[in-house]
């Protein structure tokens, strides 16, 4: 057992950290201001092996321990801010209007930067620790593209943790779960081919607003009456474009929506059966389909052995009542999955008090929550990688 006490040392230079990140947000690949520091930092700590420049502007570090061989393990943060404009009225709130930090990628950056500067100096560990930022999260693409640029195999890492905040959770507990913890996220596009025509003449079109708006009531019918009610799927229409005047029917109509699965087989079970049910009505009323599916982001899903660790880490740090190991999964996504889909590891959920949610305008880290994250990271090397 290990205490949070230890960690409190590292709060004011982490929150430091964490408020200058909060207050300089950047987007997507954009983040280069925010990679230069992180690299500043990390040198500061007396890591010598720095690669930046990964997927853009991503860096991957190394420690190695003073324990002797071991494997590497890697740990993940996210680096990216939000195309939002922030209402937190905090004296630390982001200098570029329409762009902040409201996914706490700011902290996760604060908190791994935190941890490489205590594992740098103590070492108490075998092997080595491969310190992953990440640009693009919110993308969905900054975790593919490092792990397609070869980090797994060029780092040798051989198992893969990650770590998200959690507004509404208590600061100091931790939640997490095996298999499935977040949703994969897919996109459809319906184009409904009808024919188009005069409006006092419907009977010599084909009104593609008819098919549409049967194939909108039919899709609801997928996941209330063809799927085992135990699982979760989610399927929502979310555009809808069609028509110019009140006097014309138009030749076709567009829907669009997206697709939110926790098992392969309801993902397969959706692609196939939303065009099958779409093609089935439009060619009943005298029209046609064109039909687009992308597979955005995999399911997240934690591994049996790794998530067993990273529990004994968040048990070793808080006691075994802070930490939640049956945790509900999640209809939301991560891109940590596709790092979960290369390597073996464990994505875990921690508190950040009673704040706004996540991607809400108003949304601020919280600072106390750094010295667990801090503490996580460390009892987490210092328990996979025990000398
Ligand atoms: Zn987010
Ligand atoms: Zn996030």
């Amino acid at each position: 057992m290990r205490s949070v006490e230890t960690f409190r040392d590292l709060q004011s230079d982490a929150t430091a950290w964490r408020r200058y990140l909060h207050q300089n947000p950047e987007l997507d690949y954009r983040v280069h201001n925010t990679a230069s520091f992180v690299t500043e930092k990390l040198a500061s700590f007396g890591i010598n092996h720095i690669e930046a420049g990964i997927a853009e502007t991503g860096i991957v570090a190394l420690i190695q321990g003073g324990g002797g061989d071991g494997p590497t393990i890697g740990l993940r943060a996210d680096m990216d801010a939000l195309p939002i404009l922030e209402t937190s009225n905090k004296p630390w709130s982001s200098k570029t209007p329409g762009m902040m930090h409201a996914c706490g990628h700011d902290g996760h950056t604060a908190m791994l930067l935190g941890a490489a500067k205590y594992l740098a100096e103590t070492r108490n560990f075998k092997g080595s620790v491969a310190l992953i930022f990440q640009p693009a999260e919110e993308d969905g693409r900054g975790a593919q593209r490092m792990v397609q640029e070869g980090i797994m195999d060029r780092f040798g890492i051989s198992r893969v943790f990650g770590m998200h905040n959690t507004p509404g959770m208590e600061v100091g507990k931790f939640g997490i779960c095996h298999g499935p913890v977040l949703a994969a996220l897919d996109e459809f596009d319906l184009v409904v081919k009808g024919r188009g025509g005069h409006a006092a003449r419907p009977h010599e079109t084909v009104d593609p607003f008819v098919i549409a708006a049967q194939i909108i009531l039919g899709l609801q019918t997928l996941v209330s009456r063809n799927t085992d009610p135990l699982d979760s799927l989610v399927i929502s229409v979310t555009k809808l474009n069609a028509g110019m005047a009140y006097n014309i029917i138009p030749g076709q109509a567009e829907i669009s929506g997206t697709v939110r699965s926790l098992l392969p087989r309801l993902r397969d079970f959706a692609e196939r059966q939303i065009a099958a049910l779409a093609q089935g009505i439009a060619h009943g009323f005298g029209g046609d389909i064109e039909f687009k599916y992308r597979r955005l982001e995999p399911v997240t899903f934690n591994h049996a052995e790794e998530t067993n660790l990273a529990i004994n880490a968040a048990r070793n740090l808080v006691g075994p009542a802070s930490v939640n190991d049956k945790m509900r999964p999640r209809i939301s996504s991560e891109d940590f999955a596709y790092m979960l889909e290369a390597k073996p590891g464990a994505i875990i959920y921690f508190g950040n008090g009673p704040t706004a949610a996540l991607h809400n305008p108003a949304y601020d880290f919280n600072d106390e929550a750094l010295p667990y994250g801090i503490g996580y990271w460390v009892s987490l090397v210092e328990t996979v990688l025990a000398p």
